[in-house]
């Protein structure tokens, strides 16, 4: 789409690839359900998005969640917030207050720090295991060969809250081995939530099952610099 292109029409373009990707699938298009990944945009676009249809929105920055939606909620009840980036334990009780789906839970001491959370909270949203199929020692994720088990000890502590698995392969490879390896996990544990795709490959992820994907700079463009 060219740069000049609205808002709207780039949600509707993603939308449309959506669809498509789902039916070339055999796969029913309303079992994908599209992130717009609001990371770094103002609250403004939020709210042409939110114009245009969108209710479902990703941040990766708790703080800067905090600021942006829940003044958006108030006048938007149906409005829902994924939190995708790496998750501070320190930030577990704010993550908790103001998010529906935590899709970054990644090692034990989060998890233990959100059992905390939710004693004192009072409310837990849907969890997502986020696992580092490519083992990138710097990204977020838990390492393959711990995920069966960390799955199965989440699965134990937060009982239906635990959905599904999420991943962001290795920038430079091929997508779809790790996708494959995360839909294997998910049916391994009986999973049903697979949060998998961006921009660059939500086509794909789609076809490899994918029932969550992330998408920014397809809708919102290129994010601004930060301060
Ligand atoms: C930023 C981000 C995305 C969206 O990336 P785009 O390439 O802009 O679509 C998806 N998932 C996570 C975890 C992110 O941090």
């Amino acid at each position: 789409m060219a740069p000049s292109s609205s808002l709207a029409d780039r949600l509707a373009d993603v939308r449309a690839r959506i669809t498509t990707a789902a039916q070339d699938a055999g796969r029913d298009p309303a079992s994908v359900t599209l992130v717009a990944v609001s990371k770094f945009h103002p609250a403004s676009s939020v709210q042409d998005a939110i114009g245009a249809g969108q209710t479902v929105f990703g941040e990766n920055r708790v703080q800067e969640a905090a600021a942006k939606f829940p003044p958006l909620r108030a006048h938007n009840p149906a409005l829902r917030l994924h939190l995708i980036g790496g998750l501070q334990t320190n930030k577990a009780k704010e993550a908790l207050r103001i998010a529906d789906v935590i899709e970054s839970l990644d090692r034990p001491a989060l998890a233990d720090a959100l059992a905390r959370a939710a004693d004192s909270e009072g409310r837990m949203p849907s969890l997502l295991i986020e696992v580092n199929t490519g083992d990138e020692p710097q990204k977020f994720g838990i390492p393959k060969e711990e995920a069966d088990s960390f799955i199965r000890t989440c699965r134990q502590r937060f009982g239906a809250s635990l959905q599904g698995l999420m991943c962001i392969p290795p920038a430079e490879q091929d997508p779809t081995p790790h996708f494959r390896l995360l839909r294997g996990m998910a049916q391994t544990h009986g999973l049903p939530v697979l949060s998998m795709g961006m921009s660059a490959d939500y086509p794909i992820a789609i076809t490899e099952g994918a029932t969550l994907v992330r998408v920014g700079t397809a809708i919102f463009g290129p994010r601004p610099p930060t301060a």
